[in-house]
């Protein structure tokens, strides 16, 4: 009989993607206030970002927006991921990569909570964005390089 060598593959669940983004939390050096992480269908998911104050040019590409963060209510906070998206950025990542493109993912979002921009137009929400970014390549590095291959 052959040995099978066949490795297993980390499937990028609920339970795993909620690990993932709690890990990534626990490791931010800043405080958050309280942050819930959700998962959303991709027709749902998709029906929120059209909403939103992102430009088009970027709405045409919601198959590289994974996640956004939600402020529902005062004082909290809420990461919403698509698991459907996700899993199609990261099918051909290794188990070990998958879980940092999670982490790199949710500490982007973390950022956009401390910033805690008001976004009521276009030029807001990429105002928001470069600042993210500014800030991401200073302290994460090694995230900023995992998130700008899918970028
Ligand atoms: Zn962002």
């Amino acid at each position: 009989m052959p040995k099978t060598n066949k490795k297993v593959k980390l499937a990028l669940n609920p339970l795993t993607i909620s690990k993932m983004a709690k890990e990534a939390k626990k490791e931010f050096p800043y405080k958050t206030g309280k942050v819930e992480f959700f998962l959303m269908g991709k027709s749902k998911f998709v029906e929120y970002l059209e909403n939103s104050y992102i430009t088009k040019d970027y709405k045409e590409e919601y198959n590289k927006t994974p996640a956004f963060v939600a402020h529902l209510k005062k004082d909290k906070n809420m990461i919403v991921f698509c698991e459907e998206i996700l899993d199609k950025l990261t099918k051909r990542l290794k188990d070990k990569d998958k879980i940092d493109f999670i982490k790199a993912l949710t500490t982007h979002e973390l950022f956009h909570i401390i910033n805690k921009h008001s976004i009521e137009n276009e030029y807001e929400a990429l105002k928001s964005e470069e600042e993210v970014h500014e800030e991401f390549e200073e302290e994460f590095p090694e995230y900023k390089k995992i998130l700008d291959k899918f970028s």
